[in-house]
C-alpha cells in the first residue's frame, strides 16, 4: 500500500458508540478530500464496518485494533484478520502496549498476528516502545531491538508494515521524549531496520505518545518521522485534523 506522507492514524480504543463514531469519521471524510498524506482511523471492532462505509469514496484509511492469529475457531471474544478484511478494515495495530502490558501479549504471539494480517491483505501497524522503569535505566535501544526481533516474521512484503514507536510512558499522559530523543531513537530505528530487513528498512515510521496539535508539526519534521500514531486527540475532528494539517497535510 502507497502511503504519502504525513501518515496520520488515529487510534480511537474503547472509545465510540455508533453515532459519535459516525459523526467522527463523516467529519474526517468531509475534510479529506484530494488528500495529499496518508490518513486511518481505528475504530472499535462494534462500528468498524459501519464507519468503512461512511468513509467508502475517500482514500481514508480504516483498520482494527487487533487480530487473532487464527482464521476462525473457539476463541471466544477474538476477531480474526479475515473477519476485519470482510468488514472493511485495511490495516491494523498490533502489539500496542495497552495490550503488550495490559494484556499481557508477548512477542511470539505478535508476531503470529502480524503474519496473520498480511495473510488477509492488511497493512500492519505494529507497535514497540519501552517503559518508564526500561527508559530511566537507558534499555530503550534494547527493548526495541528485542520487539523487533520477535515480533516481525522473518520476511516482511513490502508495503505491508509500518512501525510506530511508542513509549509507554507517553501514553495518555501528556509527557513526550524530547524532539532530540524522538529524533536519536528514530534514527536508531532506521539504521537497525536497514542494517537488518534491508528490502524494507525504509518502511514508514510513526511516532506515537501523546501528539497533540501544539507538538505535532514539531514532531513530524524530525527527520526518518514519516508521522504520527494518535491517541486521545484523535477523538476529536478538529484537533485530529489540526495534526494532520501541521504535518504537511492537505
Ligand atoms: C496510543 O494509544 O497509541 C496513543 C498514542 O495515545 P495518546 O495519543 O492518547 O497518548
Amino acid at each position: 500500500m502507497s502511503l504519502p506522507r504525513p501518515i496520520v492514524f488515529g487510534n480511537w480504543k474503547m472509545h465510540g458508540l455508533r453515532r459519535d463514531a459516525l459523526a467522527l469519521a463523516g467529519s474526517l471524510a468531509e475534510r479529506y478530500v484530494r488528500p495529499s498524506g496518508s490518513l486511518g482511523i481505528f475504530p472499535p471492532f462494534t462500528v468498524l464496518a459501519e464507519v468503512a462505509r461512511r468513509v467508502a469514496g475517500t482514500r481514508m484509511i480504516v483498520g482494527g485494533q487487533d487480530c487473532h492469529d487464527r482464521p476462525e475457531g473457539p476463541f471466544t471474544g477474538c476477531v480474526s484478520a479475515p473477519m476485519l478484511a470482510d468488514a472493511g478494515a485495511r490495516a491494523v495495530i498490533l502489539g500496542h502496549s495497552e495490550r503488550r502490558h495490559g494484556l499481557g501479549e508477548r512477542d511470539e504471539w505478535i508476531c503470529r498476528k502480524v503474519q496473520a494480517a498480511w495473510g488477509s491483505g492488511l497493512l500492519v501497524v505494529l507497535c514497540i516502545g519501552e517503559t518508564e522503569a526500561e527508559w530511566l535505566a537507558g534499555r530503550r535501544f534494547e527493548v526495541l531491538d528485542r520487539q523487533l526481533a520477535g515480533s516481525l516474521p522473518e520476511e516482511v512484503p513490502a508495503g505491508r508494515l509500518v512501525i510506530a514507536y511508542e513509549p509507554v510512558w507517553a501514553i495518555g499522559t501528556g509527557r513526550t521524549p524530547t524532539l532530540e530523543d524522538i529524533r536519536d531513537t528514530h534514527a536508531w530505528l532506521r539504521q537497525r531496520l536497514r542494517a537488518r530487513r534491508p528490502a524494507v528498512g525504509d518502511l514508514p515510521l510513526l511516532y506515537g505518545g501523546s501528539v497533540k496539535p501544539e507538538n505535532a508539526g514539531d514532531i513530524m519534521a524530525q527527520p526518518d518521522v514519516d508521522g504520527v500514531l494518535v491517541g486521545g486527540a484523535s477523538l476529536d475532528p478538529e484537533q485530529f485534523w489540526r495534526i494532520y494539517l501541521a504535518g504537511g497535510g492537505s
